[in-house]
């Protein structure tokens, strides 16, 4: 029959045309449409997934080859692991306490045994008709603990011999079972291997992927095209082809976010604001007549730079990096001055209370009283007495404040201002992206913005995290300070030295100095976040529990060198009034000793403290110990910090610390930092520039890469802001900010 009904589909010489559902997909095709609606349900569920493109950069995490067992180390308990292995032995036992049966199949991996528990309520006959002794087979499962041993429990498998009964049915599927099989991460619903079988289904439907980076950097850097490079990673036939595509999509990779970044530097540059300039005899020239001490050098190159883009009618987008101590804070406030001569404010935001706190005072300092009462710097936090709060809320919308500071409560709808020309953001690494973004919002026209960081940017985190920003750099702190001697206290070879770590506090603060005593954990059981994981200590040593502020706060006060000295403590738990106060009586000196936990690591400025002690120092990390370190030496008084430590000479904890003890340079200890720590630490929740996940691009060693690439992408973007030269590049662009947008979206 020659009908042409809409449900048959199309005909054309009597043979019927693929439906329509079956045309080729392409990365955007919703894999509702792609997979059956409950396949592309689950999939959304365990990953968050919704197009193909999610799912085919869902990329193996490792290859194992059906011929040769690999041995499996690392068994983390909680990890998902899939390992293919041998079945060793078998055995159904009663279990002892309720009715059912447990299956004990051991595995080998071809190194070590390894065992798989099933539990059931009835026999499990037919279990064990599927995993006989000899067969060979995929595992998935969560690794536990159980009397000293790791194993799996009820995990999911998949025989060889099973996957040849099934080749039986269909004998396409054979010609799939290739040597190499794709291990990707799983959950217990989503197994790797139904991943594979999903991902093989869509690969066989896609057609031509269009290439993001341009046929001419393609052939420069050797690189596959993206159709093969897609093929070879979740397919491939040896380790060569998997290699090959793993370089081709890293470089993709840092290609479509350096050109997302540079498109969106160009963009925020492209929007129009208003200029801030100076006014002659205005408020920054006064504040500069009075200043009682030079500029460095650094810092005169930072101010120009700031000025420069505060000039321009597009709003600043900057990041200006230096040393704790190294005078950001009056570059910054010099930027605030030219912005209160055109009549502007500005909003500084900090990571805490207490920083927003310590600004406030640092601020109205340094701008001595008659500019301070013209200006009114004015605190807005979210724990401040209702009535204060309401009359900071005030001082903003009328515009009588010049300059707000506040923690993230500035972010809040309630907080407006009167003419907002300059955001300044103190300890960038703690907001994120999209918090800058809410800020930006704040003014009429987009606000100038200045991102401050004490902690020293390696070069490749600069350039994805940091990106779309232009970047500042005090490298040189000003003259005369008397540095920090760093000594490493190694409680494992001289325990006895545990004494002498007080007596030498007692020498500073006899010399009328302050010092800090740091800690890890708040009580005997209350650990602060963030911290290093503890070091190995082998089975013959007795656990050393970890110092804590309470304990040492005790054991201080009952120490007789230290005995008529004030010695208060300071934690993350308190109120933020009560650690307001605590930390302005330890700045006004009234406080001799304090017992604290990192929550003094950012900002803290009190010039006449000169001592600082680190309790299980192997507890921090290294760009931590040296964010604490500059808590000391900042005044015209030496430093001097005792990072002290259990850990044995020759584990990494202890060569950490000596690393720290070995400089004072901020910037090849943020290189160590980076080289030492799991990426996912370095970067925290921001993980790149837009807040997507990385995937083969690794921070740590892919820096020369990315430098070239953003070199590339700048070249692009400069000559084609729009990138309507590249349209792949541009829907790639795309996806990158939708999946940021549903990564930001499932965390709120
Ligand atoms: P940062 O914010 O980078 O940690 P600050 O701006 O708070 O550093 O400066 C630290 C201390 O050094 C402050 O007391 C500040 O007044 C002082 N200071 C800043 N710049 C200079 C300079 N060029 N010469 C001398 N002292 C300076
Ligand atoms: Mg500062």
């Amino acid at each position: 029959m020659t009908g042409s009904s809409a449900a048959q589909g199309p005909e054309f010489d009597g043979v019927a045309l693929p439906a329509p559902q079956l045309a080729p997909l392409t990365l955007d095709t919703q894999l509702r449409t792609a997979l059956s609606v409950p396949q592309a349900n689950a999939l959304l569920k365990a990953f968050g997934m919704v197009t193909v493109s999610d799912l085919l950069s869902h990329y193996p995490r490792d290859y194992a080859d059906r011929e040769v067992l690999r041995p499996l180390n690392q068994l983390t308990p909680g990890a998902n692991i899939t390992v293919i292995a041998d079945i060793i032995s078998v055995h159904e036992k009663r279990m002892a306490s309720r009715p059912g049966t447990i299956v004990e199949v051991v595995i080998s991996d071809g190194g070590g045994q390894f065992t798989l528990t099933f539990f059931g309520k009835n026999s499990q006959e037919w279990r064990l008709k599927q995993l006989r002794p000899g067969l060979r087979g995929s595992f998935s499962g969560k690794v536990r603990m159980y009397k000293g041993e790791s194993q799996l429990a009820n995990p999911a498998y998949k025989t060889f011999e099973s996957e040849e009964e099934e080749a039986l049915q269909d004998p396409s599927l054979r010609l799939r079972h290739k040597p190499l099989i794709p291990i990707y991460a799983a959950t217990a619903a989503e197994t790797s291997w139904n991943l594979q079988t999903l991902i093989d289904h869509v690969l066989r439907r896609v057609g031509h992927l269009p290439d993001p980076v341009p046929d001419d950097l393609r052939m420069q850097h050797g690189l596959l095209n993206h159709t093969q490079a897609i093929h070879w990673i979740h397919s491939p036939d040896n380790q060569t082809e998997w290699m090959a595509a793993q370089e081709t999509l890293r470089f993709t990779e840092a290609w479509v976010l350096q050109c997302a970044l540079m498109q969106r530097h160009s963009l925020a540059r492209e929007r129009r604001t208003r200029a801030r300039v100076p006014t002659p005899g205005g408020y920054l020239e006064r504040f500069d007549a009075a200043l009682p001490f030079v500029l460095t050098v650094d810092q005169e190159i930072c101010a120009a730079e700031i000025a420069n883009d505060m000039a321009q009618s597009g709003p600043m987008n900057r990041l200006l990096q230096g040393e704790v101590g190294s005078g950001k804070t009056v570059v910054a406030l010099r930027a605030m001055l030219a912005v209160a001569d055109s009549g502007g404010q500005t909003a500084l935001l900090a990571p805490t209370e207490v920083l927003a706190g310590q600004h406030l005072r640092s601020i109205t300092t340094l701008l001595g009283p008659d500019l301070a009462a013209e200006l009114m710097p004015t605190l807005l936090t979210g724990k401040l007495p209702v009535a204060q709060k309401r009359k900071a809320l005030l001082r903003t919308v009328s515009g009588q404040s010049r300059i707000v500071i506040g923690t993230h409560a500035l972010l809040s709808d309630t907080v407006t201002f009167f003419d907002l020309g300059l955001v300044v953001i103190d300890e960038q690494h703690r907001f994120g992206v999209d918090q800058r973004e809410t800020l930006r919002l704040k003014g009429a026209e987009p606000p100038h913005v200045l991102v401050m960081t004490a902690t020293p940017i390696p070069r490749t985190i600069a350039m994805t995290v940091f990106g779309d920003l232009d970047v500042s750099t005090i490298r040189m702190l000003p003259a005369g300070r008397q540095g920090i001697t760093s000594i490493v206290v190694p409680l494992a070879d001289h325990p006895d030295w545990f004494q002498r770590i007080w007596t030498k506090l007692a020498e500073e603060l006899a010399l009328g100095r302050q010092g800090f005593v740091v800690c890890p954990a708040i009580s005997p059981v209350e650990i602060e976040e963030g911290l290093e994981a503890e070091p190995e200590t082998g089975p013959e040593e007795k656990k050393i529990p970890l110092a804590n502020v309470d304990t040492v706060h005790e054991r201080l006060r009952d120490f007789a060198p230290l005995a008529g000295y004030r010695i208060e403590v300071l934690h993350g738990r308190m109120a933020s009034d009560e650690k307001d106060r605590i930390m302005r009586s330890f700045a006004a000196g009234e406080i001799d000793v304090l017992v604290a936990t990192t929550v003094i690591e950012v900002g803290v400025d009190v010039p006449n403290a000169s001592a600082m002690v680190v309790l299980d120092a192997d507890r921090f990390g290294v760009s931590q110990l040296h964010q604490l370190r500059g808590r000391v030496g900042r005044g015209g008084v030496p430093g001097l910090c005792l990072l002290v430590t259990n850990a044995r000479l020759g584990s990494p904890a202890r060569q950490r610390i000596a690393d720290v003890a070995a400089t004072l340079d901020g910037f090849v200890l943020a290189e160590l930092d980076l080289a030492l720590r799991r990426e996912g630490d370095v970067l925290g929740d921001l993980q790149s520039g837009d807040g997507s996940k990385l995937r083969f691009l690794r921070v740590a060693v892919d820096g020369d890469m990315i430098a070239e690439v953003r070199q590339a992408a700048y070249h692009l973007v400069t000559g084609d802001p729009g990138i309507r030269t590249n349209p792949a590049l541009r829907e790639a662009i795309a996806r990158r900010l939708n999946e940021t947008e549903r990564t930001w979206l499932n965390k709120g």
